[in-house]
């Protein structure tokens, strides 16, 4: 076999069909309600959309994943390669997924459109700036932090505590230089210094409620929700306090109707918001998924992470705050992601080593219990096939999962495009088909905020106990006394393993969650749970990934992937 190109040679050698055509011809839009940036990328518009509530919903599917390795396991991949073997089998396919950082593309992990032949086009664009959503959100945050130290300046008639003060700055690179600074040194032109320090966009609460909002209006009202600190008799400060939200909602306007872009294989494809999956759901624009509902038979959808956090928020805050409900979830699984958990070293994972991976099947196992069982959902095995992997080994996880009763299918979309997903697509169809009824939550809305927590770590992480910091449990009450008890609940945690020790590896129980910190993002409407140190504003590592990427002087770029 051949081996596959670097993403950014596949992707700049790709034909792509004029946005205005593809729209016309695979989705019934005409040209009057798109917004092109350009000949390959368009927004659909709003009022657009709004024509389109009356139609009936086609398929949602979830593509998740069991815990990942370090190098993940590739649900993006899997998404794009799904939605194309759905079109290749003849059904009216779209694939929604989130928009990527400028962090991770210039950091570690690299960009975020697919990889190999599954991959989303124009695939410079989409990684870089886009159609600039990112940047009219950090305006958006940025303008609410100006807006509350130009308060405080001018007398600060709402009292504000300084001391209190929340909502940070952003900005979408990783600098962990800026993650605390002072602001309003220089005297007394420049405002009261005070601490302070910066996120990265996709951390912002603004970007949780953009991915959340419904309409302009709900927009709108979620960002006045947004408490940025207490006064000094201790009562939220809310962005509508300062009369923040109508201008942050202005702001926002244009980008909040969703991308369409495609795939290599010309499937539609909408990429719109891109929240933290830890601090925040992980998940692209309801608007997004909505939209892409209306316009598609067969919607593929994917969550950060692997499904104990990305599944779950999907369906415990998305599902539920949108009416959304998933016929069928993919479990992304790969070779190497069942050695690791079979205990094999990162370094080792790709030689062939069956016991390892029988071993590893639990934390796999785990993960069909929980989409299976707890959200009700059918599930699809999908085995990501690397190029390190055995016949035997493959072969080997099929039998496991049929043990199980489920469906494992072989993908190999990266090296063969949507045609390496046919098997898959049909499999998920049928299991589509099959879907008896409506996703069911982990926990009620009425659960007191603690009780959700445990719900999850006892239902999902196979925990045995939930413990909370003594300033945990006082924040807890303090937000039940405030009318915010109704809310879901957004756990961060580790993604490397069920429990809070990323080393604990295959399928931990009995494990103790202890939940150090809590906060309210009342906008987007739920309360995160933080059993970890949570990096908000990561660093760059050594080698930073933007060290390989350049430009030549017809433009062409290199070193993206
Ligand atoms: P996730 O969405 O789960 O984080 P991605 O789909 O972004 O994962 O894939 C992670 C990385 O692995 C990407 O660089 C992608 O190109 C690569 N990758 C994914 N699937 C394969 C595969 N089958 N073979 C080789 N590389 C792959
Ligand atoms: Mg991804």
């Amino acid at each position: 076999t051949t081996p596959v190109p670097p993403d950014i040679e596949i992707a700049e050698a790709a034909t792509i069909i004029p946005i205005v055509e593809l729209a016309r011809d695979r989705l019934g839009i005409d040209a009057a309600d798109l917004v092109p940036y350009g000949h390959t990328k368009a927004k659909v518009s709003l009022a657009h959309l709004r024509t389109l509530t009356d139609h009936p919903d086609g398929n949602l599917v979830l593509v998740t994943a069991m815990s990942p390795t370090p190098a993940g396991e590739g649900k993006t991949t899997t998404s794009v390669g799904l939605a194309d073997g759905l079109s290749l089998i003849g059904q009216k396919a779209m694939v929604a997924l989130r928009e990527p950082s400028m962090g991770p593309v210039f950091g570690i992990k690299g960009g975020a459109a697919g990889g190999g032949y599954a991959q989303v086009v124009p695939m410079v664009d989409i990684n870089l700036n886009f159609t600039g959503d990112f940047a009219a959100i950090a305006a958006a945050n940025n303008l609410l932090a100006a807006l509350i130290d130009n308060h405080v300046h001018h007398g600060n008639a709402l009292d504000i505590d300084p001391r209190t003060i929340t909502w940070k700055r952003v900005v979408d690179l990783n600098d962990r230089a800026l993650r605390e600074v002072v602001v309003g040194l220089g005297g007394p032109v420049n405002g009261f210094p005070r601490e302070d320090g910066f996120d990265i966009v996709v951390a912002s609460e603004v970007m949780a409620i953009f991915c959340l909002a419904t309409s302009i209006k709900d927009l709108r009202d979620r960002l006045g929700r947004i408490v940025v600190g207490y006064t000094r008799a201790k009562k939220p400060v809310r962005a509508a306090d300062l009369k923040a939200h109508g201008p942050m909602a202005v702001i926002l306007r244009d980008a909040l109707a969703p991308n369409l872009v495609q795939t290599l294989e010309h499937t539609p494809a909408l990429i719109h918001g891109g929240p933290f999956a830890n601090i925040a759901h992980g998940c692209n624009s309801v608007i997004a998924t909505t939209a892409a509902l209306k316009l598609a038979d067969y919607v593929i959808t994917e969550a950060g992470f692997g499904a104990d956090l990305g599944a779950e928020k999907f369906i415990d805050i998305k599902c539920r705050a949108a009416g959304l409900s998933p016929r069928a979830i993919v479990l992304v699984a790969t070779v190497r992601a069942l050695k690791y958990h079979g205990g094999v070293a990162v370094a080792d994972l790709k030689a062939e080593n069956v016991p390892a991976m029988e071993e590893g099947m639990s934390n796999l196992r785990r993960h069909l219990r929980n989409v299976t069982e707890v959200f009700g959902v059918p599930a699809v095995v999908a085995i990501n096939r690397f190029p390190s992997d055995t016949d035997a080994e493959i072969e080997r996880l099929k039998e496991l999962v049929a043990a199980l009763g489920s469906v494992a299918v072989e993908a190999t979309h990266y090296s063969d495009g949507g045609a390496g997903c046919a098997d898959l697509a049909r499999a998920v169809v049928e299991a589509v088909e099959a879907c008896a009824g409506p996703v069911s939550f982990t926990y009620p809305d009425e659960l007191p905020l603690a009780q959700k927590v445990k719900a999850v770590a006892r239902r999902i992480y196979d925990a045995d106990t939930v413990t909370f910091d003594a300033k945990a449990r006082k924040k807890i009450e303090q937000l039940e006394a405030e009318g915010y008890g109704h809310l879901p609940v957004c756990i961060a945690k580790t993604q490397s393993s069920f429990s809070t020790d990323p080393t604990m590896r295959g399928a931990p129980s009995g494990h103790t969650v202890n939940v150090r910190e809590v906060r309210l993002s009342a906008g987007a409407g739920f309360v995160v749970m933080l059993t970890g140190e949570i990096m908000t504003m990561p660093g760059l590592p050594k080698v930073p990934a933007s060290e390989h990427i350049d430009i030549d002087d017809e433009g062409r770029i290199t070193g993206l992937s």
